[in-house]
């Protein structure tokens, strides 16, 4: 049977309670079916899992987003509307995992908000307000950290605090190449 196939009769027996579904002979052949369909899960799986997975059309089990290693069953604290909610999939594999990438979206968000402040450069008016801000702390017309000197001289010095080809000699040496071209 297909997950539809099963879905279909899962809803025709008015989804049977996890322990008629479990143990009750009257589905013995209907469970038969949720095994077969859900090959993909370790043999320890419960019918109630299996059915939580069809009916959430997860076909395999899922993998960490940290290391791809597939990941662990927990019971589910934000149980669902369905009656076989009990348990689910964790996010990541490990607790190790867990925290790294806990490190690395704390580190990104540490470095937005050094950045942008508490603007939401997410949205448009977060990225307006930053805009806006920023004009109102450096002048007109200002909207960015480039444009501000100190941050522009920042940029343009060598870390020996030698400036780089400046404008002006830039523009010299643009000049000469092409009058010496001509
Ligand atoms: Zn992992």
């Amino acid at each position: 049977m297909t997950y539809d196939e099963i879905k279909e009769k899962l809803k025709e027996e008015n989804y049977p309670n996890p322990i008629a579904l479990g143990k009750g002979k009257a589905y013995k052949e209907l469970k038969q079916q949720i095994f077969e369909a859900t090959e993909f899960l370790d043999g320890e799986s419960s019918a109630v899992f299996r059915a939580y997975c069809i009916l959430n059309d997860i076909t395999e089990v899922p993998t960490c987003p940290e290391c791809g290693k597939k990941v662990n069953k927990k019971q589910n604290e934000n149980v669902g509307e369905s009656v076989y909610d009990t348990y689910t999939f964790t996010k990541f594999c490990s607790k190790k995992c867990a925290r790294t990438s806990q490190l690395t979206v704390d580190k990104r968000m540490a470095s937005i908000k050094a950045e942008y402040g508490d603007h939401n450069m997410r949205t448009e008016r977060g990225q307006k307000e930053f805009r806006e801000s920023f004009s109102t702390k450096y002048g007109e017309g200002v909207t960015h950290p480039m444009h501000v000197k100190e941050f522009a001289d920042k940029a343009l010095k060598t870390e020996d605090g030698q400036w780089r080809v400046t404008t002006e000699e830039f523009k010299a040496k643009r000049k000469e190449t092409v009058e010496n071209k001509s």
